[in-house]
């Protein structure tokens, strides 16, 4: 992936009622283009412009550049993941075979990743992903974190910060965390694996 604005799959009113074309507006429109604009600023003439973002959030130290560069994978992952409410559809083949085998249900992985995400404390993300063993898990990232940085692979994201859900959730980060199964696009994260 370069360092770029993802072309979103949907109009920014399009995941109403469970994130507003405002939080949409903002939330891609100011803060990832922030990060995609800062990233490349501190990477002009260094051995990381021409490097892939995942090859960045993998190896660069703590720091500016990483940061950076793990806020555009994650936003670019996470905006990519979702579908309107009425075109989300359950996890099917490979996807649903590993959530059965290594969570029991689908209900058993939402209960895990909500709490995840509700228990996060301050700014971060929880993510399920594949881990090296083909295993899947769920795990929580402060700040710009990724499971790239372990290896494992990212397949879904709940971004806790709280410019995700303050203009439509304001403080209730649970609820806004429950509703957003509604919008999740099974077969965009079935595509990760
Ligand atoms: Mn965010």
């Amino acid at each position: 992936m370069r360092n770029e604005m993802p072309q979103l799959p949907y109009p920014n009113n399009g995941l109403e009622p469970v994130i507003s074309a405002e939080t949409i507006d903002f939330h891609y429109g100011k803060h990832l283009q922030t990060y995609v604009t800062n990233l490349a600023n501190l990477t002009k003439g260094t051995e990381y412009e021409q490097k892939d973002i995942e090859d960045i959030v993998a190896t660069a130290p703590a720091g500016g550049i990483f940061n950076n560069a793990g806020q555009v994978l994650n936003h670019t992952l996470y905006f990519l993941q979702f579908a309107a409410p009425e075109q989300s559809k359950a996890p099917e083949g490979k996807l649903a075979e590993l959530i059965v085998r290594d969570f029991g249900s689908l209900d058993e992985l939402k209960k895990q990743m909500e709490e995840a995400a509700i228990s996060l404390f301050g700014s971060g993300w929880a993510w399920l992903s594949l881990d090296k063993n083909g295993k899947l898990q769920i795990t929580k990232e402060s700040n710009a974190g990724n499971p790239l940085r372990q290896s494992d692979k990212p397949l879904l994201c709940i971004d806790v910060w709280e410019h995700a859900y303050y203009i439509d959730y304001r403080n209730r980060r649970a609820d806004h965390v429950k509703k957003l199964w509604d919008i999740i696009d099974w077969q965009a994260v079935s595509n990760r694996l």
